[in-house]
């Protein structure tokens, strides 16, 4: 009976888990601690998505391999579109690749001046100290960011923690807060498909855009050459999965899935505890070379 759940019962569902970050940006572990957790909580395929960084990706590569689990490179790139914020995560990408590296080079520029102007804003709100604070908290000073701030602010008891942070301070019209200007959304997708990667767009309920805004930047994603959306991420709720999962339908999308993790205690959704993507949508995984290595080890241990 080696093949009677090819008719009856659906196969199993494959953790894939396309997006996290390692102490290369603002996560709290190394690249190959990060992957070691994922592998310990029964993640098969994997992504590493820095922020605007590669540099953790080949220790990530050798210690996916080391462990026997399906790994792809990734990149999450910071976009600036119609003044908000935007991430665009990039996966299967080659790592070496000129122009995404001299993209993801510029991007991060100015995050060191902005780290000071926000340092600055803090200290108007009474709260000195915080630029060395945050950079005591960043293993890469190029990537330093918000996340190192709030674990700042949460270090010198200001902040019970990291989500109160993010209430509080550090947005727009709280202390802390900087605008700042990144990569163009045409850019980000150019580099990461010139790459030979997929661009996703990354956890879409999250942006301050009304319905019309939203449906503006997935069909300017999509022209210019977009192919995927998040749907089961860390932050959707189960309502956001189910607006995505129709949006991805309806738009011929391919659906992602991951948890954006960022350090054991401080995501709000560790490896392996994701829903699994509803049935009807394509996995941005789906025909992916990396999935053959996936299904041989379940082929193999199925009795
Ligand atoms: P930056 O790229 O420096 O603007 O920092 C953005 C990062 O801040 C995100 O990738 C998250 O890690 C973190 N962040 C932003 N908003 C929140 C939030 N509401 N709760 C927790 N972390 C957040
Ligand atoms: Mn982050
Ligand atoms: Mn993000
Ligand atoms: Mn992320």
């Amino acid at each position: 009976m080696t093949h009677g759940r090819a008719h009856s019962v659906p196969p199993p569902a494959i953790d894939a888990d396309l997006h996290s970050h390692s102490s290369v940006s603002d996560g709290t572990l190394s690249p190959s601690a990060v992957v070691r957790c994922a592998h310990e909580n029964g993640v098969q395929l994997f992504a590493l998505t820095d922020h605007d960084h590669l540099g953790g990706v080949s220790e990530a590569r050798s210690e996916a391999r080391r462990l026997g689990m399906g790994f792809v490179c990734g990149v999450e790139v910071s976009v600036s579109w119609a003044g908000e914020t935007v991430h665009v995560v990039g996966l299967r990408v080659d790592p070496d690749a000129p122009a995404l590296r001299a993209g993801l080079a510029a991007t991060r520029e100015g995050r060191d001046q902005r780290a000071r102007a926000m340092a600055d804003s803090l200290a108007r709100a009474g709260i000195d100290g915080a630029y060395e604070g945050a950079l005591r908290h960043a293993s890469n000073p190029a990537l330093v960011g918000r996340t190192h701030f709030a674990r700042f602010l949460v270090e010198q008891g200001v902040c019970a923690d990291v989500r109160d942070v993010f209430r509080r301070y550090l947005v727009e019209g709280k202390p802390g807060f900087v605008a700042h200007r990144w990569a163009a959304l045409d850019d980000a997708i150019g580099w990461i498909v010139a790459a030979g990667g997929v661009a996703v767009l990354a956890h879409p309920a999250r942006y301050r855009l009304d319905a019309g805004a939203l449906e503006s930047l997935i069909g300017e994603f999509r022209a210019l050459g977009g192919t995927a959306i998040e749907v089961v991420c860390g932050s959707h709720t189960p309502d956001d999965q189910r607006r995505f999962a129709a949006i991805a339908s309806r738009l011929r999308l391919r659906a992602s899935r991951g948890t954006d993790f960022h350090g054991p205690g401080e995501s709000r959704t560790g490896f392996g505890r994701l829903p699994a993507l509803p049935d009807e949508l394509v996995p941005v995984w789906r025909d992916w070379p990396e999935m053959a290595h996936v299904q041989a080890t379940e082929d193999a241990i199925d009795p």
